[in-house]
Protein backbone atom coordinates (compact mmCIF):
# COMPACT_ATOMS: atom_id res chain seq x y z
CA UNK A 1 0.00 0.00 0.00
CA UNK A 2 1.17 3.49 -0.80
CA UNK A 3 -0.56 6.32 0.94
CA UNK A 4 0.62 10.43 1.28
CA UNK A 5 -1.21 12.14 4.17
CA UNK A 6 -1.50 15.40 2.87
CA UNK A 7 -2.53 18.84 5.11
CA UNK A 8 -1.68 21.72 6.63
CA UNK A 9 0.78 21.88 9.80
CA UNK A 10 -0.61 20.69 12.80
CA UNK A 11 -3.41 18.72 11.14
CA UNK A 12 -2.26 15.34 12.97
CA UNK A 13 -0.26 13.67 9.77
CA UNK A 14 2.42 12.98 12.20
CA UNK A 15 0.32 10.90 14.59
CA UNK A 16 -1.53 9.10 12.20
CA UNK A 17 1.22 8.01 10.13
CA UNK A 18 2.37 6.70 13.51
CA UNK A 19 -0.76 4.98 14.15
CA UNK A 20 -0.50 3.27 10.74
CA UNK A 21 2.82 2.34 11.12
CA UNK A 22 1.91 0.45 14.23
CA UNK A 23 -1.30 -1.01 13.01
CA UNK A 24 -0.16 -2.08 9.17
CA UNK A 25 3.57 -2.61 9.17
CA UNK A 26 3.95 0.81 6.81
CA UNK A 27 7.02 2.68 6.76
CA UNK A 28 6.44 6.18 7.80
CA UNK A 29 8.72 8.31 5.36
CA UNK A 30 8.31 11.79 6.77
CA UNK A 31 10.56 14.81 4.91
CA UNK A 32 10.20 16.65 8.21
CA UNK A 33 12.01 14.03 9.90
CA UNK A 34 14.36 13.41 7.63
CA UNK A 35 15.62 16.95 7.83
CA UNK A 36 15.84 17.46 11.13
CA UNK A 37 17.78 14.17 11.80
CA UNK A 38 20.57 15.79 8.77
CA UNK A 39 20.59 18.46 10.55
CA UNK A 40 20.99 16.41 14.00
CA UNK A 41 23.63 14.68 12.08
CA UNK A 42 25.55 18.39 11.25
CA UNK A 43 25.10 16.99 7.80
CA UNK A 44 25.53 20.17 4.90
CA UNK A 45 22.12 19.57 3.28
CA UNK A 46 20.60 19.36 7.36
CA UNK A 47 22.61 22.47 8.31
CA UNK A 48 21.22 24.42 5.03
CA UNK A 49 17.54 23.10 5.86
CA UNK A 50 17.71 23.92 9.27
CA UNK A 51 17.93 27.93 8.30
CA UNK A 52 14.66 27.29 6.22
CA UNK A 53 12.51 25.36 8.34
CA UNK A 54 13.63 26.97 11.91
CA UNK A 55 11.60 30.33 9.87
CA UNK A 56 8.78 28.49 9.02
CA UNK A 57 9.80 28.45 5.03
CA UNK A 58 10.02 25.39 2.87
CA UNK A 59 13.01 23.60 1.55
CA UNK A 60 13.84 24.27 -2.12
CA UNK A 61 12.17 21.58 -3.77
CA UNK A 62 15.21 20.14 -5.41
CA UNK A 63 16.98 19.10 -1.76
CA UNK A 64 13.71 17.41 -0.35
CA UNK A 65 12.69 15.56 -3.72
CA UNK A 66 16.56 13.49 -3.44
CA UNK A 67 15.62 12.85 0.28
CA UNK A 68 12.39 11.63 -0.58
CA UNK A 69 12.94 9.45 -3.45
CA UNK A 70 16.11 7.83 -1.56
CA UNK A 71 14.07 6.97 1.43
CA UNK A 72 11.08 5.71 -1.36
CA UNK A 73 14.12 3.64 -2.89
CA UNK A 74 14.97 2.45 0.46
CA UNK A 75 11.57 0.76 0.89
CA UNK A 76 11.59 -0.77 -2.37
CA UNK A 77 8.75 1.41 -3.51
CA UNK A 78 6.01 -0.06 -1.65
CA UNK A 79 4.34 -0.18 1.64
CA UNK A 80 5.18 3.38 2.66
CA UNK A 81 2.91 6.51 3.82
CA UNK A 82 4.41 9.48 3.17
CA UNK A 83 3.64 12.48 5.53
CA UNK A 84 4.79 15.96 4.44
CA UNK A 85 5.51 14.85 0.88
CA UNK A 86 4.96 16.65 -1.76
CA UNK A 87 4.26 20.07 -0.28
CA UNK A 88 4.55 21.66 -3.32
CA UNK A 89 3.07 20.96 -7.19
CA UNK A 90 6.70 20.60 -8.53
CA UNK A 91 7.11 18.10 -5.99
CA UNK A 92 3.68 15.99 -6.50
CA UNK A 93 4.49 16.08 -10.10
CA UNK A 94 7.87 15.14 -9.76
CA UNK A 95 6.48 12.15 -7.44
CA UNK A 96 4.06 11.02 -10.12
CA UNK A 97 6.43 10.54 -12.43
CA UNK A 98 9.06 8.81 -10.11
CA UNK A 99 6.56 6.15 -9.03
CA UNK A 100 5.34 5.63 -12.42
CA UNK A 101 8.82 4.72 -13.73
CA UNK A 102 8.71 1.84 -10.95
CA UNK A 103 5.22 1.15 -11.72
CA UNK A 104 4.25 1.74 -8.41
CA UNK A 105 2.17 5.03 -8.15
CA UNK A 106 0.35 6.27 -5.14
CA UNK A 107 -2.56 4.29 -4.13
CA UNK A 108 -4.44 7.31 -2.16
CA UNK A 109 -3.50 10.79 -0.51
CA UNK A 110 -5.52 11.62 2.11
CA UNK A 111 -6.08 15.29 2.58
CA UNK A 112 -6.57 16.08 6.59
CA UNK A 113 -9.39 18.89 6.40
CA UNK A 114 -8.77 21.39 10.09
CA UNK A 115 -9.93 24.83 10.52
CA UNK A 116 -7.62 27.26 11.23
CA UNK A 117 -7.77 28.30 14.58
CA UNK A 118 -7.31 24.69 15.15
CA UNK A 119 -4.36 24.58 13.84
CA UNK A 120 -3.06 27.35 15.60
CA UNK A 121 -4.07 25.88 18.69
CA UNK A 122 -2.13 22.03 17.82
CA UNK A 123 1.02 24.02 16.81
CA UNK A 124 1.25 26.42 19.56
CA UNK A 125 0.79 23.36 22.33
CA UNK A 126 2.66 21.14 20.82
CA UNK A 127 5.71 19.34 22.70
CA UNK A 128 7.69 16.62 21.28
CA UNK A 129 10.23 14.20 23.00
CA UNK A 130 13.42 14.72 21.84
CA UNK A 131 14.32 11.01 21.84
CA UNK A 132 11.49 9.15 20.84
CA UNK A 133 9.97 11.76 18.43
CA UNK A 134 6.66 11.40 19.97
CA UNK A 135 4.13 14.40 19.66
CA UNK A 136 2.00 15.61 23.17
CA UNK A 137 -0.60 18.47 23.71
CA UNK A 138 -0.54 19.91 26.49
CA UNK A 139 -4.37 20.09 26.62
CA UNK A 140 -5.23 16.90 25.14
CA UNK A 141 -1.97 14.22 25.18
CA UNK A 142 0.36 15.89 27.80
CA UNK A 143 3.75 15.00 27.65
CA UNK A 144 5.13 12.35 30.59
CA UNK A 145 6.55 12.90 33.50
CA UNK A 146 10.27 12.42 32.74
CA UNK A 147 12.99 15.23 32.31
CA UNK A 148 11.55 18.18 31.43
CA UNK A 149 14.68 18.91 29.71
CA UNK A 150 13.77 15.74 27.47
CA UNK A 151 10.53 17.71 26.33
CA UNK A 152 10.84 20.42 23.71
CA UNK A 153 8.96 22.79 21.62
CA UNK A 154 9.99 22.87 18.59
CA UNK A 155 11.35 26.71 16.94
CA UNK A 156 9.12 26.44 14.22
CA UNK A 157 6.47 25.77 16.37
CA UNK A 158 7.32 29.58 17.89
CA UNK A 159 3.72 31.90 17.51
CA UNK A 160 5.95 34.30 14.23
CA UNK A 161 7.52 30.92 12.52
CA UNK A 162 3.38 29.32 12.89
CA UNK A 163 2.00 32.23 11.41
CA UNK A 164 4.78 32.03 8.55
CA UNK A 165 4.07 28.47 7.98
CA UNK A 166 0.27 28.49 7.25
CA UNK A 167 1.07 31.52 5.14
CA UNK A 168 3.30 29.31 3.27
CA UNK A 169 0.66 27.07 3.13
CA UNK A 170 -2.29 28.73 1.60
CA UNK A 171 0.45 30.10 -1.27
CA UNK A 172 2.86 26.88 -1.98
CA UNK A 173 0.97 23.52 -0.38
CA UNK A 174 -2.57 23.83 -0.87
CA UNK A 175 -2.43 23.59 -4.75
CA UNK A 176 -0.85 20.33 -4.48
CA UNK A 177 -4.96 19.29 -3.45
CA UNK A 178 -6.30 20.63 -6.37
CA UNK A 179 -3.27 18.39 -8.36
CA UNK A 180 -4.29 14.87 -6.26
CA UNK A 181 -8.29 16.14 -6.93
CA UNK A 182 -8.03 16.24 -10.79
CA UNK A 183 -6.40 12.99 -10.94
CA UNK A 184 -8.86 11.21 -8.92
CA UNK A 185 -7.12 9.77 -5.57
CA UNK A 186 -7.94 12.90 -2.90
CA UNK A 187 -10.01 11.37 0.04
CA UNK A 188 -10.79 13.96 2.49
CA UNK A 189 -10.38 13.50 6.43
CA UNK A 190 -11.87 15.34 8.87
CA UNK A 191 -9.00 15.82 11.33
CA UNK A 192 -11.15 17.77 14.05
CA UNK A 193 -11.05 15.46 17.35
CA UNK A 194 -8.98 13.28 19.18
CA UNK A 195 -6.41 11.10 17.41
CA UNK A 196 -8.04 7.81 17.67
CA UNK A 197 -12.04 9.11 16.88
CA UNK A 198 -9.60 10.85 13.82
CA UNK A 199 -7.70 7.23 13.26
CA UNK A 200 -10.74 5.23 12.95
CA UNK A 201 -12.30 7.83 10.04
CA UNK A 202 -8.63 6.98 8.31
CA UNK A 203 -8.19 3.12 8.98
CA UNK A 204 -11.99 3.41 7.16
CA UNK A 205 -10.52 4.70 3.80
CA UNK A 206 -7.31 2.48 4.43
CA UNK A 207 -9.14 -0.57 4.75
CA UNK A 208 -11.15 0.03 1.12
CA UNK A 209 -7.58 0.19 -0.35
CA UNK A 210 -5.67 -2.09 0.83
CA UNK A 211 -5.31 -4.86 -1.48
CA UNK A 212 -7.04 -3.20 -4.86
CA UNK A 213 -4.75 -1.15 -7.30
CA UNK A 214 -4.37 2.87 -7.68
CA UNK A 215 -7.10 4.83 -7.93
CA UNK A 216 -4.52 7.77 -8.74
CA UNK A 217 -3.91 8.25 -12.31
CA UNK A 218 -0.35 9.35 -13.65
P1 LIG B 1 7.08 18.75 9.20
O1 LIG B 1 7.77 17.97 10.26
O2 LIG B 1 6.44 17.89 8.15
O3 LIG B 1 6.15 19.80 9.75
O4 LIG B 1 8.22 19.54 8.41
C1 LIG B 1 9.02 20.50 9.07
C2 LIG B 1 9.63 21.47 8.07
O5 LIG B 1 10.51 20.76 7.18
C3 LIG B 1 8.63 22.18 7.16
O6 LIG B 1 8.05 23.32 7.77
C4 LIG B 1 9.53 22.55 5.99
O7 LIG B 1 10.34 23.66 6.28
C5 LIG B 1 10.45 21.34 5.88
N1 LIG B 1 9.86 20.34 4.95
C6 LIG B 1 9.36 19.11 5.26
N2 LIG B 1 8.89 18.50 4.17
C7 LIG B 1 9.09 19.36 3.14
C8 LIG B 1 8.78 19.32 1.76
N3 LIG B 1 8.16 18.28 1.21
N4 LIG B 1 9.14 20.40 1.01
C9 LIG B 1 9.77 21.46 1.54
N5 LIG B 1 10.06 21.57 2.83
C10 LIG B 1 9.73 20.54 3.64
Amino acid sequence: MRIALFGPPGAGKGTQARLLVERYGLRHISTGEILRAATKARTPVGLEAKTYYDAGHLVPDAVVRKLAEEAIAAQGYDDFILDGYPRTVQQAAWLTSFLAVHGKPLDAVLSFVLSEAAIVDRLSKRRVHVETGENYHLDHKPPPGVDPALIVQRPDDQPEAIRKRIQVYKAETQPVETYYRQRGGLVEIDAFGDFETVYQRIEAVVKAHAGSSSVLKP
